[in-house]
């Protein structure tokens, strides 16, 4: 809050930034966050390819794992042995 130095007058309460969309973006898909937030995503999505892109593979992800999943990709318990396989390949 306070003077910011915002000339544009057109984005009343300041752009949001990539990095603060994607901090909101599962509760956006969650319809956790105020409309207001959700607006101002929206009107960021409109202009950003790689957000819209990151919102569907959410969205995507979080249809996946289901409602009750915490965001969290799980750690795949056999992946060091495959990499270790993979490196002895070369
Ligand atoms: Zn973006």
């Amino acid at each position: 809050m306070g003077a910011q130095r915002m000339s544009t007058g057109e984005v009343k309460a300041g752009r949001l930034s990539c990095k603060e969309v994607w901090r909101e973006i599962s509760n956006y898909l969650d319809e956790e966050i105020t409309g207001d937030l959700a607006a101002r995503m929206e009107e960021h999505f409109k202009g950003c390819k790689r957000c819209t892109a990151i919102l569907d593979g959410t969205r995507n992800l979080m249809r996946l794992v289901g409602e009750d999943a915490v965001l969290e990709l799980p750690q795949c318990p056999n992946g060091r042995a495959q990499e270790d396989l993979q490196r002895r390949k070369h």
